[in-house]
């Protein structure tokens, strides 16, 4: 069997161009969306993805709003400017490049964004509306996740969702995410006693982990849907998934690609939370 590729690089292009319309729109109505972001610090890492959301930004037609600061801010120094955003209405969605510096608490700065302007999604309003199916900004990850899942037509009723990791970002809001439509979650992390016998129980197999193929051939299900979360490099240095992507693909039904699968998607919904979170705002 060869698995069908889940393309989120093609996905993500698709939801962009329907951003750009829903933003004309509002710009017609006199109001073009709005994205703060934020940046603490040089961490290499978090300059591409800063730079990757600043370019999709412009590329849907949202205004994004660069803030470089250095490492050593303070965290008042940088609470006050988030309480300034929170303020500023020509701010639409605030966002905050993690890792923060070390002396920088994330839950506070986290606490602090106006819950109306989470579009990562990470304030405890939002994930407490996740918990019990309310309105609210989903996570960025998790959410482009559901949508790849989506777009091939699959019904998850009924079916055993295994997800590998357990963090904030994405585990947990992944599986209250799938839950949400109707699949059994098992959900699996570090002290698991044995991973390939709960991962080839998997029907959908999400691996959430940081460690480059971890998921094996000998880990899935013949058929099963395998959605790669995982960014790494390889023992030459290449971007690759936590999902050995070559042997799983001859084992999957479906499987999606790193890079191209999970990490433009990523970015799509904190675009599509951007816009949504004006729509909510003046159209509702
Ligand atoms: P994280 O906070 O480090 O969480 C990793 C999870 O994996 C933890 O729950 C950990 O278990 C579990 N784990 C670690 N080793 C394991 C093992 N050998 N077997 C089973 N479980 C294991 O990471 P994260 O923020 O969720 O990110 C996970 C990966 O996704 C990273 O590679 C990250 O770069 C990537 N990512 C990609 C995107 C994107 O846009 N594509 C977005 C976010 C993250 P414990 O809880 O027991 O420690």
């Amino acid at each position: 069997m060869t698995a069908k590729l889940i393309n989120g690089k093609d996905l993500a292009a698709s939801i962009r161009r329907q951003l750009a319309q829903r933003v004309q729109a509002l710009v017609d109505r006199g109001h073009r969306p709005g994205l703060a972001v934020v940046l603490v610090g040089e961490d290499p890492a978090s300059q591409v993805y800063v730079r990757n959301k600043i370019k999709a930004c412009s590329d849907t037609g949202i205004t994004s709003i660069e803030h470089r600061l250095p490492a050593d801010t303070s965290q008042e120094a940088l609470l006050e400017l988030i309480a300034r955003l929170n303020d500023d209405e020509t701010v639409d969605g605030i966002l905050v490049q993690l890792p923060v510096p070390d002396h920088i608490n994330p839950e506070r700065i986290i606490e602090a964004i106006d819950p109306l302007k989470d579009v990562d999604g990470f304030h405890p309003n939002n994930i407490g509306n996740l918990v019990i199916g309310r309105e609210g900004f989903l996570p960025c990850t998790p959410y482009g996740v559901m949508k790849m899942i989506e777009s091939t037509g699959y019904d998850l009723t009924g079916k055993h969702a295994v997800i590998v990791g357990r963090s904030n970002i994405v585990g947990k809001p992944q599986t209250l995410m799938l839950l949400a439509k109707n699949a059994t979650v098992t959900v699996v992390h570090s002290r698991t006693r044995d991973l390939a016998a709960m991962t080839r129980q998997a029907d959908v197999l999400v691996a959430a982990v940081g460690k480059a193929k971890l998921i094996g051939a000998d880990m899935v299900k013949p058929g099963a849907m395998v959605l790669d979360v995982g960014i790494n490099r390889d023992e030459n240095g290449a971007l690759c998934g936590d999902v050995d992507t070559e042997a799983v693909s001859r084992v999957a039904g479906w499987i999606s690609p790193v890079p191209g699968g999970v990490g433009p998607m990523t970015i799509a919904m904190l675009l599509t939370n951007t816009v949504e979170a004006v729509e909510r705002r003046l159209l509702k």
